[in-house]
């Protein structure tokens, strides 16, 4: 039986130098990200976004700004979800340059920074999971694993050495650079459209919602729900989180086979991710997604639980 290593290439990044330098002991490279040597301003930005969540009281709400939270929150799931994870990271699909950009434009949009520091501290995540030197393990405790490891000075770098295939490309490096410029074309967006309320409903509070979203995958997911592939880390699936992040919570699933662009690997998974990149593909804006092969995720040998 093939294992997943075998039936795809290696995993990304798997023979590079592991030591990680803080930036303050080493020089800014071009992705490292205007902010990155400047943690009071994202520390002031994150906690201050959280704090103005208040404004709702002043604001009042109508039905157009809960149209616009959802927008704002669904769509940039799905960057987040879609772009950074199982494109960027993970490469389970393919598409166009300019495709390419949208999704990394959507995914910055998020206010999780830029698509090369994301993406290459993921790949991290996978390759040391629940392990020393993974940025955001619960081993580490829960609170560290759901925000604290974002302010650890350890993974403000972007591991360009981890993203080289993405590196590549000039307009990537910019946005990983420059990742606060969609986060303020989207807030002023949101501020055009549906004035102070819609600034609030639409920015704040979906970024606040979206981001403690985004977050349980790194924490909870790694710890609530259930495992059903023995893999080498605490990874467990959980219709809960799947249904909260679009796909994300089959989480065991996507340790155990990472190169697949689904991680709802049973019909019975909900995974909107996959069901939106299957539109996505309908229409020709992506393409060879990936399967996991069916004989390997059936396999009774490489289930902790034959049903589940
Ligand atoms: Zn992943
Ligand atoms: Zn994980």
């Amino acid at each position: 039986m093939a294992t997943p290593a075998e039936v795809f290439p290696p995993q990304l990044g798997t023979d590079v130098d592991e030591s990680v330098q803080p930036i303050s002991a080493r020089p800014a490279v071009d992705a490292d990200g205007v902010w990155a040597q400047q943690r009071w301003i994202s520390r002031t930005l994150y906690w201050g976004i959280h704090a103005a969540c208040v404004l709702v009281f002043v604001v009042g709400v109508s039905t157009g700004d809960l149209v616009l939270l959802a927008a704002t929150f669904w769509a940039r799931l799905f960057g987040i979800t879609g772009g950074y994870h199982r494109y960027f990271s993970h490469k389970t699909y393919k598409t166009s340059r300019v495709f390419q950009f949208v999704l990394a434009w959507l995914g910055a949009s998020s206010v999780q920074k830029g698509p090369l520091w994301w993406a290459a501290n993921h790949r991290l995540h996978h390759r040391k999971s629940d392990q020393p030197g993974d940025p955001h393990s619960p081993n580490d405790g829960f609170w560290y694993s759901h925000t604290g490891w974002i302010f650890d000075g350890r993974w403000d770098v972007t591991r360009v050495d981890l993203i080289e295939d993405f590196n590549q490309y000039p307009e990537l490096r910019w946005l990983n650079r420059w990742h606060i410029v969609p986060p303020v074309v989207l807030a002023l967006l949101c501020l055009w459209i549906g004035g102070w309320s819609g600034g609030v409903w639409g920015f704040l509070v979906s970024t606040t919602l979206l981001w403690h979203s985004t977050y349980t995958i790194n924490s909870l997911a790694h710890r609530m729900g259930r495992r059903r592939y023995p893999t080498h880390d605490d990874s467990r699936n959980s219709l809960l989180l799947a249904l909260l992040t679009w796909g994300e919570g089959w989480h065991n699933n996507h340790h155990f086979f990472q190169g697949s662009t689904r991680q709802g690997f049973f019909w019975w998974e909900i995974d909107i991710t996959y069901y939106v990149l299957r539109s996505l593909q309908a229409v020709g804006l992506v393409w060879d997604m990936r399967e996991p092969p069916q004989a390997l995720i059936n396999d009774p040998k490489r289930r902790i639980q034959a049903a589940s």
